[in-house]
C-alpha cells in the first residue's frame, strides 16, 4: 500500500452506497407498543431509534435542535459528508414510524428518570459532546470562535469575509483541519494551524492533513501560544514558543514544556479554537446513579447499559469522540441490548 487509507472517503462511500442501494431491510415487526425514548438525533441516536422501530418498539427521539442528524448535519462541512447521506437515514427512521420532538433539550435533575416514570420503558442517551474546550487566554475577545460554532455558521449562517485576512487555528486534529481548510476557502491569505504536536504526532486523519497542505495551510507544529496582542477587544497577533514533551508520548497540554530561547509572532485577524470538546453540563444530573468518565462521558457495560436500570448510552457521549461509523455501530448494539432488556429475547 503506497499511501494512507482514506477512512473518511470509505465512510462516505459506505453511507452513500447503502442509501442508494437500499441495503437496509426496512421491514419491521408488528408494534408491541413498548415505548423507548432516545435523547439526541445524531448518528448514534438515529441508528438506535431505527433498529428499535424495526423491532416493533414505539420510539420517540428528543432533539434540542430543530432538525435531525447531529454533528454531521450541524457542523461537518459538506465537502466532507453530503447532507443527503444523513437525510436518507432520517427519512428511513420517519418511514418506520419514529417520532421526532425537535427543539426539546432534555435537562434538569433526573430528567431521564422522569421519562422512565412517564411510560418510557427504556432510554438511550446519545447527546454527543456539546461543549467546546476554550483557552482562558482568548476570553473576552471578539474575533475568536470555537471550531464547531465557526463551521456551523459557515454552513447555515452568514459566511465571514476572510479575504486578505490572517486566520490562526489552534489544534492539530481533524476538526482543526476542517476549520483551516474552510477558512482558506473563505478567502484568507494566510491560515496557520498551531499545534502542540509535532507534524508526525498530529491526531488528524492523514487524508485531512494532506487536504490542508493542498489548501496551503501553514503548519506551526510543536508550538504553544503564550500571549495575545490586541487592539481593544480584537486580537491582532499571537505570540508563542516552541515546546517539547516532558514525558515522551504524553500529548496532554500539561506535559508541554517551552523550549528556552524560542519565540514567534503571527498576525491573526481571527482565531479558531479546535482543542477538543466535552459533555454538556446537563448530562451530570440526567439520572442519579449515572457513572461518568473523563470530560463528562458516560460509563457503560459491554452492552451499552449504564448503572441506572433501563438507561443505555452510546456514541461520542460514551467513546469520547470517535467517528460516525462507530456511533452508528454503538447505537445498533444498544438497540439489541434494549430489545433483550425489554423482551428478554435475542432478536
Ligand atoms: C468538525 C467535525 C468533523 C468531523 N468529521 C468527521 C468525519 O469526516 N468522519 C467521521 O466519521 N466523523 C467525523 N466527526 C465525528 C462525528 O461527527 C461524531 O463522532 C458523530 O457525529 C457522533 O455521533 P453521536 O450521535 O454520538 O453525537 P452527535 O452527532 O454529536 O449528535 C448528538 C445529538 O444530540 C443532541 N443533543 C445534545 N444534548 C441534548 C439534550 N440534552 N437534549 C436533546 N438533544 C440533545 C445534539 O443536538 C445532537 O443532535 C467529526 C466531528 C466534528 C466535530
Amino acid at each position: 500500500m503506497d499511501g494512507p487509507i482514506n477512512i473518511a472517503g470509505l465512510q462516505q462511500f459506505a453511507c452513500e452506497y447503502g442509501c442508494t442501494n437500499k441495503l437496509e431491510s426496512f421491514e419491521k415487526v408488528e408494534s408491541h407498543g413498548k415505548k423507548v425514548a432516545v435523547i439526541g438525533s445524531g448518528p448514534a441516536g438515529l441508528a438506535c431509534a431505527t433498529e428499535l422501530a424495526k423491532k416493533g418498539f414505539s420510539v420517540t427521539v428528543f432533539e434540542k435542535e430543530n432538525s435531525a442528524g447531529g454533528v454531521p448535519v450541524q457542523t461537518i462541512p459538506s465537502y466532507r459528508l453530503p447532507n443527503a447521506a444523513i437525510s436518507d437515514a432520517v427519512n428511513t427512521a420517519k418511514q418506520l414510524g419514529v417520532n421526532f420532538v425537535f427543539g426539546k433539550t432534555i435537562s434538569g435533575k433526573d430528567a431521564v428518570k422522569n421519562l422512565l416514570n412517564d411510560g418510557y420503558k427504556a432510554c438511550f442517551v446519545s447527546t454527543g459532546l456539546v461543549t467546546s474546550t476554550e483557552l482562558p487566554l482568548f476570553n473576552g475577545f471578539q474575533n475568536v470562535a470555537n471550531a464547531k460554532s465557526f463551521l456551523n455558521t459557515v454552513k447555515f449562517g452568514s459566511k465571514p469575509n476572510f479575504n486578505g485576512k490572517n486566520v490562526a487555528v489552534i489544534g492539530g486534529g481533524s476538526v482543526a483541519m476542517d476549520a483551516a481548510i474552510t477558512a482558506k476557502a473563505l478567502g484568507a491569505s494566510n491560515v496557520y494551524a498551531v499545534s502542540l504536536e509535532a507534524l508526525n504526532e498530529l491526531p488528524a486523519d492523514p487524508e485531512e492533513i494532506e487536504l490542508a497542505r493542498g489548501a496551503h495551510v501553514t503548519f506551526i507544529p510543536a508550538s504553544q501560544i503564550t500571549e495575545v496582542v490586541s487592539e481593544g477587544k480584537n486580537i491582532s497577533a499571537l505570540k508563542g514558543v516552541n515546546i517539547t514533551w516532558a514525558e515522551a508520548g504524553n500529548f496532554s497540554p500539561a506535559n508541554a514544556r517551552p523550549v528556552a530561547g524560542t519565540s514567534f509572532t503571527i498576525k491573526a485577524d481571527y482565531v479558531i479554537q479546535a482543542i477538543g470538546s466535552s459533555a454538556g453540563a446537563e448530562i451530570k444530573e440526567l439520572a442519579t446513579g449515572l457513572k461518568h468518565k473523563g470530560r463528562g462521558t458516560i460509563a457503560v457495560s459491554d452492552a451499552f447499559a449504564t448503572d441506572v436500570k433501563g438507561v443505555f448510552a452510546g456514541g461520542d457521549i460514551v467513546n469520547g469522540g470517535a467517528s460516525i461509523a462507530q456511533a452508528v455501530g454503538e447505537g445498533k448494539k444498544a438497540a439489541e441490548s434494549i430489545h433483550r432488556y425489554l423482551l428478554g429475547t435475542e432478536k
